[in-house]
């Protein structure tokens, strides 16, 4: 029989998931709201730091409010990592505002500083907001981001979706900008099957989150809009999971990292192969292990660990290099595209052994060219 298919990020249960759910079935509270959102809501604050936070649908929606919220509209500009997957920049569409795209440097591979604040001081029409993506679980250069954004007058949104639990100075990732969110997809480093997190210091905003997220309801006991809003809540029943998921946030980052160090470890003898890095003072989640090679087609060594049953995956293709874009604007200097074309994120499923990791690190191996 063939082995079990190994995935890049498979969902890894606590084991107290089902007995949350339960207590939610017995209360009856299985429509949004419920005393276990409540808790998710309390926890996510309570490990980042953020002063407020509203579970919802998911990470996509999160982003959605944040940009209502901070009154991005159409014709507004609105910066973003180029190097990022779609979910990063949906809503800007869905506000009708113009992306314009920022490219990665090489100490991160993720949005350059330089290349922002170079941006910002030529640009003709200063732009609203600008979304930074933490790309695979890894701290961008968050620091100096927010100070160019606050010198600039630009608001700053974080999409920490891939990097719960990545700090940047001790600080979490998500919560340096005006917003931040995570979400709990399937594949992410902790599940809700689908969710999501909004987080900012501003009680205000997530106030005014809570209002759109909720239909937009006037505070009165007959229904009362003066502005549309949406359905973006999370149901009780999800927030359950979500609560036992981060009882384990602290475990989930410390094997994802262990299995990057086994990757390192196996592979870094290769001189053809470099891993994205860390950059100081920052502890990455690891939640996907992504490399490039110098010579070898990353496409050979996807198929080859196919041959054993194992998912592997290119790097997000640059938001600038897809039709949907096209006419958008961007900023670039070819790092990103780089990246993309050798790269390759590696299965990191915390619940992989060692000797998985040897054996893909021998596929791979295998797979080289001379
Ligand atoms: C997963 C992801 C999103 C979207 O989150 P959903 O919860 O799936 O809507 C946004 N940005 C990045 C970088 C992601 O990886």
């Amino acid at each position: 029989m063939a082995k079990e298919r190994i995935f890049l990020s498979a969902p890894h249960m606590s084991g107290k998931e089902l007995s949350y759910i339960e207590k939610v079935f017995e209360s009856n509270y299985i429509a949004p709201l419920g005393e276990y959102v409540d808790k998710f809501e309390a926890s996510i604050k309570e490990y980042t730091g953020a002063k407020n936070a509203l579970a919802v649908s998911n990470g996509t929606a999160a982003l959605h409010l944040a940009l209502r919220i901070l009154g991005v509209n159409e014709g507004d500009d609105v910066l973003a990592s180029t190097f990022t997957f779609i979910g990063s920049v949906n809503a800007i569409l869905y506000q009708r505002a113009n992306p314009v795209f920022l490219d990665s440097d090489r100490a991160s591979w993720n949005l350059s500083p330089e290349l922002l604040n170079k941006y910002l001081l030529e640009c003709e029409k200063k732009p609203k907001a600008l979304i930074v993506t933490h790309l695979y679980g890894m701290s961008a250069d968050i620091e100096k981001i927010a100070d160019i954004c606050r010198v600039h007058g630009v608001y700053l949104i974080e999409d920490a979706a891939e990097s719960l639990g990545a700090t940047y100075k001790g600080r979490h990732t998500g919560t340096f900008g005006d917003f931040g969110i995570y979400s709990f997809n399937g594949n992410k480093i902790l599940t809700t099957s689908g969710g999501g997190m909004l987080v900012s210091d501003n009680e205000a905003y997530i106030k005014k989150a809570l209002f759109y997220a909720t239909q937009a309801k006037e505070p009165f006991i007959h229904y009362e809009h003066k502005e549309y809003g949406y359905n973006y809540r999370m149901s009780n029943v999800l927030a359950a999971i979500g609560v036992a998921q981060m009882e384990v946030i602290e475990e989930r980052v410390a094997k994802k990292r262990e299995i990057f160090s086994w990757y390192e470890e196996l592979l870094s003898e290769i001189e053809e192969i470099d891993f994205m890095p860390e950059l100081p003072h920052s502890r990455g989640n690891r939640w996907l292990t992504a490399l490039t090679f110098q010579k070898t087609d990353p496409l050979d060594v996807m198929q080859a660990l196919e041959s054993i049953n194992v998912e592997s995956r290119p790097l997000w293709k640059p938001m600038h290099m897809q039709e949907l874009f096209k006419g958008a604007r961007s900023y670039l200097d070819g790092t990103s595209e780089a990246l993309y074309k050798k790269g390759l994120c590696l299965a990191s499923s915390t619940t992989m052994s060692r000797d998985d990791v040897v054996a893909i690190c021998d596929t791979i191996k295998n797979a080289l060219v001379e």
